[in-house]
């Protein structure tokens, strides 16, 4: 039986993709193909660096099976890895160099919404992708306290650029770098946004493939320059299992939902705690809260978090547990998590047509 591309093609159309749930024709995993007599090599576009590596044998071993159906003798599967984006709109073209902005955001404060959005980052970073961190929580940044001394201090060029600061190989601005914390807390929002505007304009960040943005908990004026100044790939929600968190969420989902910023998924953080000596597991703050969340409106709900000692240990000390603890049940847990983060966008970017970025008129 000889072989051409249409029938190869039609082949891989039944080939569901195991991370990204959908066939791998439409959603442009399938990336061409070469064939010599029935030998076929496939080339595969692996849509981010944080796939994991078992879903990965997995779809190699769908493809082989679908195209030996289809009459191949032997099947190479060629991945490569390109992290999915959609390029920016044109008037939000104000932040250069990331691919993917992911906003972290929370109803309230100090249900751990810096500390996930950190060791997300962290993850996303030890998954193999380049990644930043931008702290804009104006009224209490605390990324840098998390992250310790850096490796790297921030920086301005000749032309009045910044320069990030590198903290475990990943870039860092927080807007405590440039206020002072008692002069924020009184600024109004024309303030706020002017702020944003010229420093998010000025930051010279790398080739990302995620900027993860910690905003400030609630629904304010931050959020909503933010959405309007840099184009937000999406959301997530960190919350803590009881209702009065919730009912927070709920508010923060509803203003995510106005300025058109899809909603990633929900993360319930502190949802339960095993006792190291003996093993007692204990729900503190009930359990299931973030899941029930997730189901009333309708979002995907990417996992829960422990409460952990050394969560908190490790934010206090400078040293986040995803890299103080990499071998940790812990780690491992904001590993998957990271790559639920990451496929989901991934998802969302490439069920969408492709859009091309407008061209700037040049008179
Ligand atoms: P937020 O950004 O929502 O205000 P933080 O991330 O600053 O909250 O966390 C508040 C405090 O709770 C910090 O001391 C942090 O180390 C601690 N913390 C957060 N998540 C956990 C957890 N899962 N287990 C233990 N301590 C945690």
């Amino acid at each position: 039986m000889s072989l051409d591309e249409q029938k190869i093609k039609q082949a891989l159309s039944t080939v569901m993709d195991p991370a990204i749930g959908a066939d791998i024709v439409s959603h442009r995993i399938y990336n061409g193909v070469e064939i010599d007599g029935t030998k076929v090599l496939v080339k595969v576009t692996i849509p981010t660096p944080a796939y994991p590596q078992a879903q990965r044998r997995e779809l190699t071993s769908r493809i082989e099976t679908a195209l030996k159906g289809a009459g191949a003798s032997s099947v190479t599967v060629l991945p490569e890895v390109v992290t999915a984006f959609q390029p920016a709109p044109s008037e939000k073209a104000l932040l250069k160099g990331p691919k993917n902005v992911i906003a972290v955001a929370a109803g309230k404060g100090g249900v751990g919404k810096s500390t996930v959005a950190t060791n997300l980052a962290l993850a996303l970073h030890r998954h193999g992708a380049k990644v930043g961190l931008l702290d804009a929580d104006v009224f209490g940044p605390s990324i840098p306290t998390m992250l310790g001394p850096p490796e790297r201090p921030p920086g301005t060029t000749a032309e009045q650029k910044i320069t990030p600061a590198i903290h475990h190989g990943i870039e860092v601005i927080s807007v405590g770098f440039f206020v002072d914390k008692g002069e924020a807390v009184v600024w109004r929002g024309p303030m706020v946004h002017r702020l944003l505007q010229q420093f998010l304009g000025d930051v010279m960040w790398g080739d990302l493939d995620y900027l993860i943005c910690d905003l400030p908990p609630g629904t304010g004026d931050v959020q909503l320059s933010l959405s309007q100044l840099i184009p937000i790939t999406g959301s997530v929600m960190v919350t803590t299992p009881q209702e009065v968190s919730i009912v927070d969420v709920v508010k923060g989902i509803a203003m995510f939902e106005k300025v058109e910023i899809p909603i990633l998924g929900i993360i319930e953080n502190m949802s339960f705690y095993t006792c190291p000596a003996c093993g007692h597991h204990d729900e503190i703050f009930s359990h299931g809260g973030g899941k029930r969340l997730a189901q009333e409106v309708g979002a995907p709900f990417l996992g829960e978090i422990a409460i952990d000692t050394r969560i908190r240990f490790g934010g206090d000390a400078g040293v986040p547990i995803v890299i103080a603890a990499p071998d940790s049940a812990i780690s491992q847990n904001f590993m998957n998590l990271a790559s639920t983060v990451a496929l989901r966008i991934a998802t969302t970017v490439l069920g969408k047509p492709k859009r091309t970025p407008r061209l700037a008129v040049i008179k």
